[in-house]
């Protein structure tokens, strides 16, 4: 198989959206947007061994890549359009290339996002996604705008995908296998929150996703806002998979566990009862963990912080 064929069977897709003149084929893409929309543009990285294990299964990588790259997307409540993919890959294996296509695409499907072009090289495999959304003008949400007494808020349940991470290199076990595998899937599937975000854009004063695990992402929201926070750890979500865990354990994963891709915001108090309804209408846990304060770059947590370390450490 060459290069070309490669291309045109794995990444040249069928019925490109009309503002799309020109895709995959040319030296480069070439499309229009409308006058009253932004473009919101993110790029990440996954490198096999240090973003994901080794052993991943290639459509759990294809599927992640985008979804990593989504949850930026989502952070900045910004509707999904294009991507491009740039793979460097070991060797041209089909059976691998083609699980690895089948889970870019299902996801890709799902949130409408349309594959424009990209790169193919040979080396260490490594997966390289630009994102392009689009957001009507002013309106894409940021990390800065944080305000004194806002609500905090996360979605989902935080924690899983780092347990997941203990389940697969430490040895972790949790009370059944079902959760041991739920946390597998919550690491290797996480879910961008993309309807949330778009929800969000007129209503949340700041928006992130969490990467890095709560705390230290709740910082870099903090720093940029220039405000303080209050947590209060009786209202985070405790996932039901963990619940056999230690508190301390279970507190572990959710305030510095990895590779959660929910989102964290900020609201004003009048819009809780409406964010609550949201959450329960789309059948999505919805927790308003904390407080904004004045402090600059304050973060108060309820709950000793030298307790947190027996769960996995992402630093
Ligand atoms: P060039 O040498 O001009 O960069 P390439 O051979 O790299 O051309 O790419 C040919 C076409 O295939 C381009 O339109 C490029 O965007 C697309 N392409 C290459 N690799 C990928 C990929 N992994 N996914 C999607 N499109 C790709
Ligand atoms: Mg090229």
């Amino acid at each position: 198989m060459s290069e070309f064929d490669l291309i045109r069977r794995y990444f040249t897709w069928e019925d490109p959206p009309s503002e799309l003149r020109i895709s995959v084929g040319d030296d480069a893409a070439v499309l229009s947007m409308a006058a009253n929309e932004e473009l919101i543009i993110s790029v990440d990285t996954s490198v096999s061994g240090v973003h994901f294990p080794i052993d991943t299964p290639a459509h759990a990588i294809g599927y992640k890549s985008l979804a990593t790259n989504l949850s930026d997307l989502a952070a900045m409540g910004a509707t999904p359009r294009w991507f491009t993919l740039a793979l460097t890959l070991p060797e041209k294996n089909e059976a691998w290339l083609s699980e690895f296509a089948r889970g870019l695409r299902e996801l890709a499907d799902s949130a409408a996002i349309f594959l424009i072009g990209g790169d193919t090289t040979r080396g260490p495999l490594s997966i390289t996604i630009q994102v392009m959304g689009s957001a009507p003008k002013g309106t894409a949400l940021l990390r800065s705008g944080a305000q004194v007494g806002d609500l905090i808020a996360v979605s989902g349940y935080l924690g899983e995908a780092a347990a997941g991470l203990a389940v697969l290199q430490q040895g972790l076990k949790l009370n059944t296998l079902a959760n041991d595998q739920h946390c597998l899937q919550r690491l290797n599937y996480p879910t961008p929150r993309l309807a949330l975000g778009e929800w969000l854009r007129v209503r949340a004063h700041s928006c992130m996703d969490i990467s890095d695990g709560l705390l230290a992402d709740l910082n870099h929201l903090l720093t940029r806002s220039q405000v303080g926070a209050e947590l209060y750890h009786q209202n985070l979500s405790y996932s039901p998979a963990l619940q056999a865990l230690s508190l301390d354990q279970q507190l572990s994963y959710m305030l510095t566990g990895g590779d959660d891709y929910e989102l964290l915001f900020t609201i004003p108090p009048i819009l809780k009862p409406e964010l609550l309804a949201y959450g329960q209408a789309n059948d999505l846990n919805i927790s308003i963990i904390g407080i904004i304060t004045e402090t600059a770059g304050e973060l108060v947590l309820d709950y000793p912080l030298n307790n947190l370390t027996n769960g996995y450490n992402h630093f």
